[in-house]
């Protein structure tokens, strides 16, 4: 098997091409790529960058026949080929065969080490036996059986008991249905739908806020906020208090661009939250990894309401939402008028159980720990291989994305729009046998090991290298 591609010879940076100038304001020159995938905004590149990106281009379509047809097979029958936008990239996606452990294998036999953990809910890895122990253990008692199971209160229990806000849960089927639930919630409970979300943030397919925000986003009364700016807050939170049902933020931005919340913001955000009545949610889909109660943990920092999704499930689909007894309980069908929260697979018994087994048996608090300081570890390491050029690592813990600049990032604002430098490193680490999300963006899992994060920093070291010419100035 090979690993990447990479005995196919990467073509000089430096000789100058017949760059096709991409207009600034047509639609290639800032492609908002809604979905996990967050912004892309491009700007023109150099002659040489473009060189060298037609060059990565055609040697990734030479290497990827097979996904190459798989692409054009499903083109026929689905709009571009795709059912999840993040997925797709020019000039067509790989098409993944097979896992197992922290490795992938496309469809034309390239092995990488996959370092983008399914966009975090990988964590587990593709084959870890805990895992597989436990769907083969709900298999084996059937499914789809139209009642209550056992393994939902104790998935519930374990995530209850390492939550500080989590009083109470419910499961949905994703993190955008957690949202949605929550948001639903805070404003059954206020009578209020004006909702402060922040510029960059994500929080489901129908809950975009980068790059202007999404035409098919649910319909509240947005009120968007400058990330990290404690002091926009406040005067949103001010001037809209009295409408004002929720306060809907991640901690750190994840497609975003990996960018962490500073505590300053969110304290601004609790406050404003305390003073109007109206309910914090945490969306700790991505960020409830930062420690075995998440980064709510972390910080010290106590949401109303959490939002969950991703790992939680053991791999299978999953969300939750969760939070102050008193607003949870609303949910009681025991009680009168209460809340109706339907849902044909919320206790689907694969993610119940594979999510029960993960939590309470793989990624405990320890666990947790430990993945949070590799991360930091490896964040350190990659952006000592760049110091000093326009490249540099964002984020917390095992999520980390790589953007090239060499100016600080705390809000999206700050982003350079990107002249190709993602892509061309994208297509590098493709080649080299690491698969990563095409923005950048890395989810370290449980079965990443030592050796596989040594090589990784070793690739980016040679990335570094040989793109000098085009990291520099
Ligand atoms: N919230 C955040 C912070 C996310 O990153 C995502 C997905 O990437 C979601 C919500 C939506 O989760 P799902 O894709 O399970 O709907």
């Amino acid at each position: 098997m090979l690993l990447g591609y990479a005995e196919v010879a990467r073509e000089s940076t430096r000789t100058a091409a017949s760059a096709q100038a991409v207009p600034v304001g047509s639609p290639a020159a800032g492609i908002r790529q809604p979905g996990e995938g967050g912004t892309v905004s491009t700007t023109i590149a150099s002659p040489a960058l473009e060189e060298a990106l037609e060059n990565a281009r055609a040697r990734y379509s030479r290497a990827n026949s097979a996904s190459l047809a798989a692409h054009l097979e499903a083109a026929a029958v689905m709009p571009g080929g795709n059912t999840r936008t993040v997925l797709f990239h020019t000039p067509f996606p790989l098409t993944m065969a097979r896992g197992e452990g922290c490795r992938l294998w496309d469809a034309d036999g390239h092995e990488y080490v996959d370092l983008l953990g399914e966009y975090t809910a990988g964590l587990y890895g593709h084959s870890h036996p805990a895992i597989r122990a436990a769907i083969n253990e709900a298999l084996d008692g059937g499914w789809n059986l139209g009642g209550h199971g056992r393994m939902e209160a104790q998935l519930a229990r374990l995530i209850c008991e390492r939550f500080p806000s989590i009083d109470l849960v419910r499961f949905t089927n994703s993190g955008t249905e957690a949202n949605l639930m929550a948001l639903g919630t805070a404003a059954a409970l206020t009578g209020r739908r004006s909702v402060i979300v922040c510029n960059g943030g994500y929080h489901g397919g129908v809950l975009y806020f980068g790059g202007g925000g999404s035409p098919i986003n649910v319909p509240y009364d947005w009120l968007l906020c400058r990330y990290n700016d404690a002091d926009a807050a406040a005067s949103l939170i001010e001037e809209y208090g009295a409408q004002l049902g929720a306060i809907l933020v991640e901690p750190m931005l994840g497609s975003g661009g990996c960018i962490p919340a500073e505590a300053e913001f969110l304290e601004a955000l609790r406050t404003g939250a305390e003073l109007t009545g109206a309910v914090m949610i945490f969306d700790e889909v991505m960020t409830s990894r930062m420690s075995g109660g998440g980064q709510q943990a972390r910080l010290g920092i106590i949401p109303d309401l959490t939002t969950l999704g991703k790992y939680i499930g053991g791999g299978m689909s999953f969300g939750a939402f969760g939070g102050r007894r008193d607003i949870m309980e609303l949910y009681d069908p025991r009680r009168p008028g209460s809340l109706p929260h339907a849902g044909t697979f919320n206790n689907n018994v694969l993610s119940m159980r594979a999510g029960a087994a993960g939590l309470g048996t793989v990624f405990t608090p320890a666990a947790a720990e430990e993945l949070f300081q590799q991360g930091e570890s490896l964040r350190g390491r990659l952006n000592g291989a760049s110091a000093g050029l326009n490249m540099q690592w964002t984020g917390l813990g095992s999520l980390m994305t790589v953007h090239f600049q060499q100016s600080a990032i705390v809000r999206p604002e700050d982003i350079r729009p990107d002249a190709g430098l993602k892509e061309l490193f994208f297509f590098d680490m493709l080649a080299g046998g690491f698969y990563l999300a095409r923005r950048g963006m890395l989810a370290l899992s449980l079965e990443v090991g030592a050796g596989e994060l040594d090589a990784f920093t070793e690739a980016v070291r040679e990335f570094v290298e040989e793109r000098r010419p085009l990291l520099c100035g």
